[in-house]
């Protein structure tokens, strides 16, 4: 089995081109890597009926190497540089450090507006806020929609901000992107193939996040679905797995898959403590263990009002305590050498 063709660090573009062109005859997709020393060609695929020698014996490859995991595109054995994302100017990845932030739902416009204006003082780069909400009873706020839409293009373009909001549907992905800097796929949503296939189709970044089920090897396995379609750019989020205890937790945030991912995958990992907890008083002390742990950003809810929220108003943050968030997080950053 060929999965990786490490080329000698003095071979030619010519040869390189040879390796890429033989993967294209075998009815394959090449994925080539550039390094500062030499150069890294992926085989994208199900290679296990290609054999090594193939590769071995053309001129200028020095390795051929078969990787065994099934989320190949994902691991960190095919991609050994970590992934940034660079969406204009903010970066997302190991070594930079975003805050993303919002209401559970948008519920109005004022609402957007006011929580835009605030979060972006305090130093957010990237504002959330959900019109498609899959909730669990089908009688609870299901979000504004389209109309919702509207609303977070208006207040994106006010605050010169970029947003992140939620995709249900592959049908709706079109109507999402036109408007969303980020896609998002919720938890519920992390095994629906046709709509992570849909995503990877686009150019957009999509944070993925994990199902409250899932195991890290099923979480990757879906970032792939997404990456074998040509978008590389997938942001892994942790929020919290289902547990034994629900007396006073919503979920369990899964504080050990951070570093986990990062170990596994060269994929951005944030922490959406809000869901990961359910209880705004542990907001702010998880996101400091995220942040130690490794997370390369967070994912808050805030609400003007959180009493009187549509959605999830007992996991959001106040004004007030997102100022705090926002403060208290910063010797943690640094303490991880993150550029905020
Ligand atoms: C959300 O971020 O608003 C959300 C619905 O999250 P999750 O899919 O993790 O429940
Ligand atoms: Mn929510």
């Amino acid at each position: 089995m060929a999965d990786l063709i490490i080329m000698k660090p003095d071979a030619t573009q010519k040869e390189i081109l040879r390796v890429t062109e033989k993967i294209e005859k075998l009815g394959f997709k090449p994925h080539v890597s550039k390094g500062t020393e030499r150069t890294i060609i992926g085989i994208i695929g199900d290679t296990r009926g290609i054999s090594d020698e193939v590769f071995r014996i053309m001129p200028g490859v020095s390795e051929v190497i078969s990787i065994l995991k099934e989320y190949k595109l994902a691991s960190r054995e095919f991609h050994p540089q970590d992934t940034i994302i660079d969406l204009n100017g903010v970066k997302i990845g190991e070594g930079y450090f975003v805050v993303m932030a919002g209401p559970c739902s948008v519920e109005n416009k004022e609402q957007l507006y006011k929580t835009a204006k605030y979060i972006k003082e305090k130093g957010a780069k990237i504002l959330r806020g959900a019109v498609f909400k899959p909730r669990t009873s089908p009688y609870s706020f299901l979000g504004l929609g389209p109309e919702g839409l509207k609303i977070v293009k208006e207040v994106k373009e006010k605050f010169n901000m970029l947003v992140i909001t939620e995709v249900m549907a592959p049908e709706e992905v079109e109507m999402v992107s036109e408007v969303s800097d980020i896609l998002q796929i919720g938890t519920r949503n992390m095994f629906n193939y046709r709509l992570l296939e849909k995503v990877g189709k686009t150019n957009k970044p999509v944070l993925l996040k994990r199902n409250f089920s899932a195991k890290i090897s099923e979480f990757l396995n879906c970032a792939e679905y997404i990456l074998k379609e040509g978008n590389n750019k997938v942001i892994l989020c942790e929020r919290g797995i289902r547990a034994f205890d629900t007396e006073f937790t919503r979920n369990i945030l899964d504080l050990s898959a951070i570093p986990l991912l990062k170990k596994e995958s060269h994929l951005p990992v944030v922490v959406d403590p809000s869901h990961g907890t359910g209880i705004r008083d542990l907001v702010i002390p998880m996101s400091r263990a995220a942040i130690s742990a490794g997370a390369d950003g967070l994912l808050i809810e805030v609400h003007p009002k959180p009493e009187e929220a549509l959605s999830d108003g007992f996991q959001s943050l106040n004004f007030e305590m997102f100022g705090n968030l926002m403060r208290e997080i910063i010797p943690f950053v640094k303490l991880m050498k993150k550029k905020m």
